[in-house]
């Protein structure tokens, strides 16, 4: 399928009531998947998603749209391995194009550290289902021609592995794609619509208070990634996140041969080629804790040194754009879903900078939860409860951007 559909998209915005069943704030992937599943799955349509701006304005819209399983501990790979799952399917589900392409990921590494733990990840990851190998660097040749086996002398390649499940999708069709098939149903999706307060009574939830008047309802998801904090604390709930910025950037067009994305563990740098045949590129979060959307210029320095000490083809580019989201980052690097404290109150959180990949199952999932009042085992390990019972998912090494 490759026609121009921008015209199928049939997105119908509705009035806001007085009360809902479920009102979701944030109209990133994550809210408006979790409003897309309660519809779909279990018939809960009387549904508001709560948005401050226009919907995928979040980093949902600001990604640079990678998915992938390989990650570093079993409850981990299960969970990315289903959502990178229902990606496969999500076009025929949805009867919408999000230009989704599996085209492999590389990992390469530049240490013998580096190298044992990539062994170990390729073994852990066949052992719970994703499709991850060691690849020599000969091998890696083979795979991106363009590597330079070298690294510029300073960081030669020994090594890596390489998920060949590992995909793309367009960021903002896969937002438009639940949109539109969660407003089919009946949800009320809001844009301009901010959430200012949250009403507890009796320590159970009973209504949102929005710059647009009041909604009375009995259950709230958060999923305001960056923002998480600003709303728990409308609960006078203190959470294990903190809000950093996350950089990228893309070139001009390259000629179309560039197969996988590409990435180096050491120099947490990553590259892939858009279906434009742009180079989309990016590398660790801003380390000063911030809600600046503010691009810098020593990301580009510092990310297109990266880039051309394994990739020195790119040094024959121009960077076009660069752009900013705001991260909600964990301390384990692993993601917050669940119910909370205050009763009706939940959160979908601690996405950081790899929740793209995870939209669909963290909507699947969270949607179960809220229909059903159980966790399910998926997501069960991911509780805001593992902080207190000493229970964390360290998967630090995993996030590609530490
Ligand atoms: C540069 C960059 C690159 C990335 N690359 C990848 C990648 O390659 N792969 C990957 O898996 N992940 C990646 N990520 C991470 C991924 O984009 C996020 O984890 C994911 O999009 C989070 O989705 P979300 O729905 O939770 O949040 P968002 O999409 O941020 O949505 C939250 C929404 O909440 C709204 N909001 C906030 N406060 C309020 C309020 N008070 N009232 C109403 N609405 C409110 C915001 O406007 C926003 O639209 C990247 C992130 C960035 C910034």
């Amino acid at each position: 399928m490759n026609e121009f559909i921008e015209a199928r998209v049939g997105l119908r915005w509705g009035e806001q009531k007085p009360s809902y069943d479920v009102v979701i704030i944030g109209g990133g992937g994550h809210g408006l998947a979790t409003a897309y599943y309660l519809a779909t799955r279990h018939g809960i349509t009387n549904v508001a998603v709560v948005e401050r701006g226009y919907i995928g304005s979040g980093n949902s819209g600001r990604n640079t749209t990678v998915i992938r399983a390989n990650y570093g501990i079993p409850a981990s790979v299960r969970f990315y391995q289903h959502s990178l799952d229902l990606y496969r399917t999500l076009e025929a589900e949805t009867d919408r194009w999000i230009m989704h392409k599996e085209k492999g990921i590389l990992w390469m590494h530049h240490t013998e550290m580096g190298i044992r733990t990539e062994r170990a990840r390729a073994h852990m990851n066949q052992a719970f289902g994703a499709q991850t190998t060691f690849v020599t660097p000969e091998e890696i040749k083979q795979i991106v021609p363009e590597v330079d086996l070298e690294g510029g002398g300073r960081y030669p390649v020994l090594g890596g592995s390489y998920h060949s499940s590992g995909a793309t999708a367009r960021h903002d069709r896969v937002v438009w794609a639940y949109a539109e098939g969660a407003m089919a149903r009946g949800v009320d999706v809001l844009q301009r619509t901010t959430a200012t307060g949250i009403r507890v009574e009796g320590g159970r939830v009973t209504g949102v208070e929005t710059d647009q008047g009041y909604i009375s309802t009995r259950t709230v998801l958060s999923a305001t990634a960056g923002h998480t904090t600003t709303i728990t604390d409308m609960v006078g709930l203190r959470m294990p996140i903190r809000t950093h910025p996350l950089q990228a950037m893309v070139t001009n067009h390259y000629r179309q041969t560039f197969g996988p994305i590409v990435a180096s563990a050491e120099l947490a740098f990553y590259v892939s080629q858009t279906p434009r045949g742009e180079m989309l590129m990016g590398a660790e979060w801003d380390r000063q804790p911030s809600y600046s959307y503010r691009s810098t210029s020593e990301f580009l320095r510092s990310c297109a040194a990266k880039a051309i000490t394994i990739l020195p083809f790119l040094s024959d580019l121009k960077i076009l754009r660069q752009w900013t989201g705001v991260c909600d980052l964990s301390p384990d690097s692993s993601p917050i879903m669940g119910m909370t404290p205050v009763e009706g109150f939940l959160v979908s959180t601690g996405w950081g900078t790899w929740g793209f990949k995870a939209i669909p199952a963290g909507g699947e999932q969270m949607a179960e939860l809220i229909a059903t009042g159980r966790t399910p085992d998926l997501i069960a390990p991911f509780r805001l409860d593992r902080f207190a019972r000493d229970r964390l998912l360290a998967d630090a090494g995993s996030a590609g951007t530490q």
